[in-house]
């Protein structure tokens, strides 16, 4: 609407200046010739101006303007008074027209070599960012996978000893009077073993996770039980889930298990950012031509930007009793799958982007 009425000022303006230029012409007698001239050599100022904006068609058209503006007068009061002057006057108008056409002409082809150097910057600018966010994800990967090798051996020895510490602790507390206060450090050591028991657990299966098996599958399908298995914890929360499915049908070749794990990874993440309640989105859309993007969106006010950077670290929580494994995880299963995830701060909250390569 701003471009069509700027359109409109301008072409205003070329008319204005052309018919005021004319009206000075009407208005100035003969014999101020030099008046005249200079009058006349003003038609170039609309002429050019026109032929920069609008190219050749806008160069000639303010020509033939300022062409019909000005015959009559040449006409009408020089063909008599001045024959000679008049034939220098027609020489002129074809001028005006020349310089329109040559004018418009570079205008239109210094906007041609800007709008394709805009487009080629843009591009570049998207071929930038994708590649930065390739090289994150692949140091991401690297990361993983060094951490994983180098930690589950350890994490393994770890094992047997928590078994035994757990039995042990269990010996002990035998021993201890039902109503003694020291019963309560048996107690927490017990939890403090389990905690670790687990973390030694969802390690484990974190490094040791096999390559996906995929094949052809449902995602709306899946979107469908992720939903269901989420529903009641949170229906307690009293947070919304709603699901925007791009299409009816969305097919990926994927491990079904491991995307369902990603995905509950992340609707788990949004259920704990939102204690109070709020909105969980799950989302599915096109991600460019040869794939799908399913986004996790909640209202758990988003994540710090300076903890952004580590999020994905296998041990990274922020939560009291958090393992710090949940993105790690999701991350692996996307790499492996030949997708990403990334996030961003929503209007309310995080948003998960898992992408995944659309099946043919
Ligand atoms: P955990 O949930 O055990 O902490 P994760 O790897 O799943 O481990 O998450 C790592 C950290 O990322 C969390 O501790 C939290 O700080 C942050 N995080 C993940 N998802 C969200 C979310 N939806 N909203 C806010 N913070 C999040």
């Amino acid at each position: 609407m701003r471009i069509k009425n700027s359109t409109a000022t301008y072409i205003a303006g070329v008319t204005v200046a052309t018919l005021s230029i004319t009206a000075l012409h009407l208005a100035t007698p003969l014999d101020r010739i030099v008046l005249h001239q200079v009058y006349q050599r003003l038609y170039y100022i609309p002429i050019i101006a026109a032929a920069v904006k609008f190219g050749l068609r806008g160069g000639l058209l303010a020509a033939l303007f300022a062409s019909v503006a000005y015959i009559p007068h040449v006409l009408i009061h020089w063909q008599h008074s001045n024959p000679d002057y008049a034939l220098n006057q027609y020489a002129e108008i074809v001028l005006f027209n020349v310089v329109g056409i040559v004018t418009g002409a570079l205008g239109d082809r210094s906007r041609t070599a800007r709008a394709r150097a805009e487009q080629t910057a843009a591009e570049l600018q998207r071929a930038y960012a994708e590649l930065r966010r390739t090289f994150e994800q692949l140091l991401r990967a690297d990361r993983l996978i060094s951490l994983g090798e180098l930690s589950a051996a350890i994490v393994h020895e770890v094992r047997n000893p928590l078994g035994a510490i757990k039995g042990a602790v269990e010996i002990m507390e035998d021993g201890i009077p039902a109503d003694s206060p020291r019963r309560e450090f048996a107690t927490i050591a017990k939890r403090e073993i389990d905690r670790l028991d687990r973390l030694v657990e969802e390690f484990l299966r974190f490094a040791r996770s096999p390559k996906p098996t995929v094949e052809r599958m449902d995602l709306n399908e899946l979107i469908e039980t992720v939903a269901s298995l989420i529903e009641r914890q949170a229906a307690t929360q009293g947070v919304e889930v709603t699901k925007e499915l791009a299409s009816p049908r969305a097919t990926v070749l994927a491990d079904a298990a491991q995307i369902r794990q990603a995905l509950l990874n992340l609707c788990l993440n949004s259920l704990q950012a939102m204690p109070t309640g709020g909105r969980l989105t799950i989302r599915t859309r096109p991600d460019g031509e040869k794939g799908i993007a399913i986004e996790i969106e909640d209202e758990g006010g988003g994540i710090d930007p300076k903890i952004g950077a580590r999020i994905f670290d296998p041990f990274f929580t922020t939560k009291e009793r958090g393992l710090g494994l949940g993105l790690s995880i999701a991350c692996k299963i996307a790499i492996e799958h030949g997708g990403t995830l990334n996030f961003r701060n929503g209007e309310k909250g995080a948003v998960f982007r898992l992408t995944l390569p659309a099946s043919a």
